[in-house]
């Protein structure tokens, strides 16, 4: 071959090595690299990273920015890199580094720490900063697998479990196999789920202790996966938070619940209806925007709506979630703290927060027919909220003994199996028709 053919060649290999966005190493290199590479090092670290919300980034900012946040992850990440390693980007928003030389669990963690430390931070655009933060997974050779092949999937399921922790990096383990093969089938679900609309709601009142009057019903998601059957949503929520598809949840969520609440209106019992926000939902700032829209496209008043926000995931951020709080209060919806009383919080904490009501968590109700300790707790809420003007509910009532200790501890509000389990949308219809329904002054 000619010189000059050989360089057009070598060059035409280079092109289809790189990343044309970045002009990192391409998932076939990175393949090359450790098949080849850590062999001949004796092994080495696989880290994979995922962009955490990369694409609500992508919907809310366009694609243009979108870019902008993938080009900085990959200079932040070129930027200071180990000896003999390679840098790739895998996938839209995954990239990898493979560090070759066989080491333990602890270095390996050591060096995903510290890369993790230089990708993560602010990016600032023209009127705005994005916060990049990232999850990692972590896979060695030899302890966890050699060849590409292995060692990909094994980073990945790592990823997987680092998207759900505190420290966001996680490295693989042989159970991750299981538990990472039933995630991927329910993500993958989800995310058919939520095209093809397969989710359903249920529809759970909420009664008032004194007056048996029905103040409006929490929908709460309901989903049967097409092989592994009727799932909690316990272990989907948290999957669609950790992976972005939360937001598209929360929305059908909040259309489909708006939906019934004009039904109810329509055959004339005019009811509220609450939607549960997760803690992710409190970081999108279009949700605020979206909630109007649905509110608008329902015809409804806004104060029929109730969003219901843990009080976990309220503290964790408290400056921030009063900000986004507050915007939903100035659309004229209601916001309730649910859950409360587990979460680790003073009473005092509410003070501040623009919410109208509160929720006592099930673990104070099961036994405040029979503990003094626990009737102490609620006494303490119904008091502390009282003061603060805010309602009260207690939630998981079963029993006739607790509706009564809750009421004569002056609980405003019931909800649990004993006045109703959560009903389908036509059951939720039947059951309000033969009920007395709260009388508008008193919202
Ligand atoms: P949550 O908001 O505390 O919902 C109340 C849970 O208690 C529901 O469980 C309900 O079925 C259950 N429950 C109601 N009454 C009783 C009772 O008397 N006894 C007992 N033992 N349980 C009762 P579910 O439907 O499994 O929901 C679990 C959690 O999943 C919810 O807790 C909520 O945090 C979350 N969730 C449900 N739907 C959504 C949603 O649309 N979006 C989000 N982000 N989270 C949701
Ligand atoms: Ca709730
Ligand atoms: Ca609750």
């Amino acid at each position: 071959m000619l010189a000059r053919e050989a360089a057009l060649a070598d060059r035409l290999r280079d092109v289809g090595a790189r990343d044309s966005l970045t002009g990192l190493a391409s998932l076939d290199r990175l393949r090359g690299f450790l098949d080849t590479g850590f062999d001949g090092a004796g092994g080495g670290v696989l880290l994979l990273l995922d962009i955490e919300r990369f694409h609500d980034v992508n919907e809310m900012l366009g694609h243009d920015a979108g870019d902008q946040i993938l080009v900085e992850v990959a200079e932040r990440l070129a930027g200071a890199p180990a000896p003999g390693s390679l840098i790739a980007r895998v996938a839209a928003d995954q990239f990898a580094v493979a560090v070759p030389g066989a080491v333990g669990s602890e270095i390996g963690r050591l060096n995903a720490m510290a890369v993790k430390g230089r990708v993560e931070g602010s990016i600032r655009f023209a009127d705005l900063n994005a916060d990049v933060r990232v999850a990692m997974g972590i896979a060695r050779s030899p302890d966890h697998g050699s060849g590409a092949a292995d060692l990909l999937r094994r980073a990945e399921l790592a990823m997987t479990t680092a998207a759900g922790t505190a420290s966001g990096i996680a490295e693989w383990e042989p159970g991750d196999e299981r538990d990472g093969a039933r995630r991927l089938q329910v993500l993958t679900g989800l995310r058919e789920a939520l095209g093809d609309g397969s989710l359903r709601l249920a529809y759970q009142p909420k009664v008032s202790l004194t007056t048996g009057e029905v103040a409006g019903f929490e929908a709460l998601v309901r989903w049967t996966h097409p092989t592994l059957g009727e799932l909690a949503p316990d272990e989907f929520v948290p999957l669609a938070e950790a992976t972005g598809l939360i937001s598209t949840l929360t929305t059908t969520v909040l259309r489909r619940a708006l939906v019934a609440c004009r039904s109810w209106h329509d055959a004339g019992k005019p009811v509220g209806v609450a939607v549960n926000l997760s803690a992710r939902s409190l970081d999108s700032p279009a949700l605020v925007g979206q909630v109007g829209a649905l509110l608008a496209a329902s015809n409804l008043e806004p104060r029929w709506l109730t969003l219901e926000i843990t009080e976990s995931s309220v503290l964790a951020h408290r400056t921030r979630s009063v900000e986004v709080l507050g915007q939903f209060r100035n659309l004229g919806v209601r916001l309730a703290i649910d859950d409360f009383g587990t979460g680790y919080s003073s009473l005092h904490q509410l003070r501040g927060l623009p919410v109208q009501e509160v929720k006592i968590d099930q673990t104070f109700v099961t036994s405040v027919h029979e503990l003094p300790q626990d009737r102490a707790v609620v006494h303490a809420i119904v008091e502390l909220c009282r003061s603060l003007g805010l309602e009260t509910v207690a939630e998981g009532v079963e029993l006739v003994e607790q509706a009564d200790q809750l009421r004569s501890l002056g609980v405003a509000d019931g909800q649990g199996f004993y006045f109703a389990r959560p009903l389908d949308p036509e059951e939720a219809l039947a059951w309000l028709v033969g009920q007395p329904v709260r009388s508008l002054a008193t919202y």
